[in-house]
């Protein structure tokens, strides 16, 4: 599998109808896309390397959370579940810059969720959390130091006044606690302090030596595995017109029928059966994404253009009343999506105590990126929708993937 096609971007998300102010920015250009036609840019997994440790502004899967503001980290009252009250773990950031405000220069929209798979059945509101961080171009922490001639990007870095915060060892989060005996080791809670002490802390406190590897990946098994996400438009075939892939008939979405519903194992006679498993909308979701059939994100943010709808996996749970931004009051809009795909790269077992499932992710934001107070977070809305019927997340997940995919062998040997 290659892992890094050439039309891929590192971490850059944007809506599709801002104008782009350096050109090197620009994922979508108005010249080959009308404002009636939408686009939407999709977000694939892959693993870390050596350039993503430099990136200020990473997309990515898991691991600690990466600042916007290393001067401000997010406060782990900000992202406690309400059901467990435990410290939630980064699920993923994105960098989703736009041109408008000059204060959403560079943009950051971060999503946690709590790592209790129980905590799951409840809303999403009480076990998930979206915060969105932005900078102005003029800021404090950042400096263009340059151009990156082989990825026509401009390289931000940190200035040398900047002095991080303190973090969390486990979580990434502000680190408020030191550990009583060294006062060296920083914690967001009682629970991480616990965590890394049973970690083996208890043993180490007070030595300079460096952690012992068995320290490290136990830390790192309490968040999750840490993976890039590149960026590609999405490039839809809907079999009106174009034939190109070979098997496009002349179906219109109305006229996609549960028997064309051919993802689920042919083996799970249930799955096939069933035509009341399958309905309207998870059609449409199966045949959209069968195309790209291993993005993790759909991001299609249209400030200033006619809202674009999710793709909805299921007719049921469409979000209703979503609430106006806390902070100016507008209407808040659909920006992107998390799709089921990225439950395979967080490193879960089906029958794992910390497996968790959806069908989609929704996220709605401000359309106005309104100002957020510096080095603070605006909490954003996110939903759940589930398959429409129970189970049908797995086989359909299992039926994309396979045990034994081509990623699922590098995931291993990464030993992530
Ligand atoms: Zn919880
Ligand atoms: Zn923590
Ligand atoms: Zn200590
Ligand atoms: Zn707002």
């Amino acid at each position: 599998m290659d892992f890094f096609p050439k039309s891929r971007r590192r971490g850059h998300f944007s809506s599709a109808f801002a104008l782009h102010r350096p050109a090197i920015y620009q994922i979508h250009t108005l010249l080959c896309y009308p404002r009636d036609t939408m686009t939407v840019t999709l977000g694939f997994a892959e693993p870390v390397d050596e350039e993503f440790q430099s990136e200020s502004f990473p997309s990515k899967i898991g691991g600690q959370p990466r600042w916007i503001d290393p001067e401000h980290p997010l406060n782990v009252s900000q992202a406690t579940c309400d059901e467990c009250q435990k410290p939630m773990a980064l699920l993923m950031q994105l960098y989703a810059p736009e041109d408008e405000p000059a204060s959403a220069f560079h943009r950051m929209m971060y999503v946690f969720v709590c790592r209790t798979g129980s905590c799951h059945r409840a809303p999403a509101s009480r076990c998930m959390r979206v915060y969105r961080a932005q900078l102005p171009e003029d800021n404090a922490v950042y400096e263009e130091t340059g151009e990156d001639v082989e990825d026509d990007d401009i390289v931000w870095t940190t200035k040398s006044s900047v002095t991080p915060a303190k973090q969390c060892v486990v979580c990434g989060m502000a680190g408020t606690k030191a550990c009583s005996k060294c006062h060296e080791r920083m914690y967001c809670s009682r629970d991480h302090q616990l965590a890394d002490w049973e970690a083996g802390h208890r043993a180490q406190c007070g030595s300079s030596e460096q952690e012992p590897e068995d320290h490290v990946r136990k830390l790192r098994n309490q968040r999750y595995p840490e993976l890039v996400i590149a960026s590609e438009e999405e490039e839809f075939s809907d079999g009106e017109g174009d034939d190109d892939d070979g098997e496009s008939d002349s179906d219109s979405e109305d006229e996609i029928k549960p028997e064309d519903g051919a993802v689920v194992p042919v083996t799970d006679e249930k799955a096939v059966d069933s035509e009341v498993d399958v309905d309207k909308a998870f059609l449409v979701f199966q045949r959209r994404i069968q195309q790209n059939s291993d993005q993790v994100i759909r991001y299609a943010r249209a400030p200033g253009g006619e809202p674009e709808k999710p793709l909805y996996v299921s007719d049921a749970g469409i979000p209703e009343d979503v609430p106006e931004c806390e902070l100016c009051g507008v209407q808040r809009e659909f920006e992107f999506q998390i799709m089921p795909q990225m439950l395979n790269f967080l490193g879960l077992k089906a029958d794992d105590p910390l497996s968790i499932d959806w069908g989609t992710l929704l996220v709605y934001s401000c359309p106005n990126s309104c100002d957020v107070k510096d080095g603070q977070f605006a909490r954003e809305a996110i939903y759940r929708q589930q398959f429409s019927s129970q189970g049908i997340g797995d086989k359909y997940m299992r039926a994309l993937q396979g045990d034994d995919s081509g990623f699922t062998k590098q995931f291993d040997a990464l030993d992530m």
